[in-house]
């Protein structure tokens, strides 16, 4: 029972890929049934929970091929306010985001956000424990706030994450020494910012994203206008053709293979990484 009740999520997301523009099926699914409408798609995949491994499979390079990929990153959650509007809107339209959570703000609460996210198919990475300038740490303060970060994300999701994106973007040769992720940056609109208006967010969103490109955003709990933002920005970028993928799956599209052992902070797939 638990099988067929995998392998319905599974159609089921496939099925809300679909519609959502990308035009390929996510996973593998064999012994799909046909009656899988895409209606029951959109209402469907939000409640399902961390099961469904062929979700959260990293799309290969080969399903990405010639797709205009762009990652949407969300900082400073979990919370349960502005992360699950978030998250409504990735099961709405059947895509993924990627969350760098901060690890002091997981909660028994706020974790089901992030088992949901996860549950979808959004990835989940690290933005440290304590939100720190982590430049003014010492290597083993760094690996502490790595190590706690990790076990929460991993007690929580069953995965560990993958890249980690520096408070503030600061870093320093010793961070660079004792993590053990690549560092992640972006291309954002200061939408920490409150008098950045919704709008102004939205053409940020909606005018200059480009292929391959990590969009850095933030899911405060208060931060409704990047909510809303993105609400209206997915419409318009799927019709511009992009397909929203996780960090991982970005660098899979651009058959790069991320460095966790250069001094190297990406913003996009292809600007400094190298292929191996
Ligand atoms: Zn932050």
């Amino acid at each position: 029972m638990a099988r067929y009740k995998k392998l319905i999520a599974a159609v089921l997301m496939s099925a809300a890929i679909m519609i959502s523009g990308c035009g390929k099926s996510e996973p593998p699914v064999t012994a799909a049934p046909e009656t899988a409408t895409a209606t029951e798609a959109v209402t469907t995949t939000a409640e399902t929970s961390a099961e469904e491994k062929a979700v959260n499979k990293v799309r290969t390079a080969e399903e990405l091929a010639g797709k205009k990929v762009i990652a949407l990153t969300f900082d400073d959650g979990p919370n349960t306010a502005v992360t699950n509007e978030i998250i409504d809107i990735a099961g709405e339209y059947g895509i993924k985001f990627t969350f760098f959570v901060v690890g002091q703000n997981i909660t028994p609460e706020t974790a089901e956000a992030m088992k949901r996210a996860h549950g979808i198919g959004c990835e989940i990475d690290s933005h440290s424990y304590t939100h720190s300038d982590m430049t003014t740490f010492d290597a083993d303060t760094i690996k502490e706030e790595m190590q706690k970060t990790a076990e929460l994300i991993y007690e929580n999701i069953g995965e560990y994450p993958r890249f980690f994106r520096p408070p503030y973007i600061a870093v320093n040769s010793t961070m660079y020494e004792s993590i053990d992720l690549p560092f992640i940056s972006g291309v954002g609109c200061s939408d920490w910012e409150d008098s950045v208006s919704v709008e102004k967010r939205v053409r940020f969103l909606t005018e200059k994203c480009t292929d391959g490109e990590i969009v850095l955003l933030h899911d405060q709990a208060d931060n409704e206008k990047t909510a809303e933002a993105v609400r209206q920005a997915v419409p318009v970028l799927l019709e511009q053709g992009f397909e929203f993928v996780t960090v991982s799956e970005l660098f899979a599209a651009k058959g790069i293979t991320p460095s966790a052992d250069k001094e190297i902070i990406y913003s996009y797939a292809t600007e400094t990484g190298r292929k191996e």
